[in-house]
């Protein structure tokens, strides 16, 4: 159930939503590719042809708002206010710094890359780095790889919210936080080994 919002709270997400339609406006143009959350939080893409108001439109669709955009021809991109994203989508800026970050670098296993993206759980996992827990609806890095060696076969890795942000931070800690990170999962795998 959502919240009910105070006049004010409404006023400032119509505010938000208005300046996410400029930034869009400045940038979008017809024959763009978009990516974007409708209802639900479900996943689609369109081509852009044009401004309805505030929405943009595609062949098909004519609600497309630029608050629900993540995607603009394959690029990440969020047209929302830095730190104010929308839940269904997350904050695509900080997804763009987890994903750059190679998880398994510099491992010369002969692999094909099948998927690596954000997504919310609906199971829980175990984190591929800290060897944590991956709990039902968090949102985190799931990244699927088929193993071209021995008889082959298709893994996927999952990162908790906890490595993932620790990525993020590589590219201005120097790798501080994640090498912590993974500190913690090889201690939790001797521990394993040694019981
Ligand atoms: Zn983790």
């Amino acid at each position: 159930m959502t919240p009910r919002l105070t006049p004010e709270q409404l006023e400032e997400r119509r505010a938000h939503g208005a300046r996410a339609t400029e930034r869009a406006k400045a940038i979008v143009k017809p024959g763009d590719v978009l990516q974007f959350t409708r209802c639900g939080g479900v996943r689609s893409r369109a081509t852009f042809i044009g401004w309805e108001g505030q929405w943009m439109c595609s062949t098909s669709l004519s609600d497309i708002h630029a608050l629900h955009v993540f995607k603009l021809n394959g690029d990440w991109v969020s047209f929302a206010d830095e730190g104010n994203p929308d839940p269904a989508v997350g904050d695509v800026r900080l997804d763009a710094k987890v994903m750059a970050f190679h998880p398994f670098f510099p491992d010369e296993t002969d692999t094909t890359l099948l998927a690596d993206r954000m997504v919310f759980a609906r199971a829980p996992h175990r984190c591929a780095i800290c060897l944590g827990d991956v709990l039902r609806g968090e949102r985190h890095r799931a990244r699927t790889e088929r193993i071209n060696e021995g008889a082959g076969r298709v893994m996927t890795f999952r990162f908790c919210r906890l490595c993932c942000e620790a990525m993020a931070a590589s590219w201005t800690d120097e790798g501080k936080a994640i090498t912590e990170r993974t500190a913690i999962g090889i201690a939790a795998s001797r521990a394993e080994v040694s019981t």
